[in-house]
């Protein structure tokens, strides 16, 4: 019997408020379940509206460091001020039964999944302007005051990986960002 082919690997990064995870569950839902989003877990608290399991899983840092020690992850970081990482088993589960993964992970996490996953498909989003990702990020209103000078200071040594990345879309009219990071996939998923 033939083995199945393992899935393709997407890695989805850029600075805080350029707008992955928008884009990520856009091209989700046109391919899943062929296409898997990848829930990170992370001990920061959970922004209103969120739900254990769905954006992510809620750890606390206690917890996320017994999972980091039980090497539970494919890649973690500390990403403005709080633990984030990918789940192992998930990741490995979907790539072995053939199905496509998507991270939506910094570029710390990024540059540990390439020394794992040679093949991995990166893709950077960058915003138009860096006014305008502060803009963004206040307009989203889900960060104290902190938080976001602390993401705006991150944004501008992240948008130095840039070129770390195969591939980088900048994000400055929605549809058409859409448009180009599917052209992407269906390079690889046909
Ligand atoms: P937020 O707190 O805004 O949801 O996410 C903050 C940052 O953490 C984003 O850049 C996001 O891509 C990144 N992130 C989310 N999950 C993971 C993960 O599992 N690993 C790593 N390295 N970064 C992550």
């Amino acid at each position: 019997m033939s083995k199945t082919a393992r899935g393709f690997l997407f890695v989805v990064s850029g600075p805080s408020g350029v707008g992955k995870t928008v884009l990520c569950n856009e091209i989700v839902k046109r391919y899943a379940p062929h296409v898997v989003y990848s829930i990170s877990a992370t001990s920061r608290a959970p922004r209103g509206g969120e739900t254990n399991g769905q954006e992510y899983y809620f750890y606390s840092a206690a917890e996320f460091k017994k999972a980091i020690e039980r090497d539970e992850f494919a890649e973690w970081a500390f990403v403005h001020g709080n633990y984030y990482g990918t789940p192992r088993r998930f990741l490995e589960e979907n790539l072995e039964a053939g199905r496509h993964v998507i991270l939506n992970i910094d570029v710390q996490g990024a540059l540990k999944i390439r020394e794992n996953y040679p093949d991995a498909v990166m893709v950077f989003i960058a915003p138009p302007t860096f006014a305008e990702l502060e803009s963004r990020i206040r307009k989203r209103n889900m960060d104290s005051e902190d938080s976001i000078k602390h993401r705006l200071e991150n944004a501008c040594q992240e948008m130095g990986y840039k070129d770390q990345y195969r591939y980088s879309i900048v994000n400055d009219n929605l549809p058409e960002a859409i448009t180009e990071l599917n052209e992407i996939f269906v390079d690889y998923i046909g």
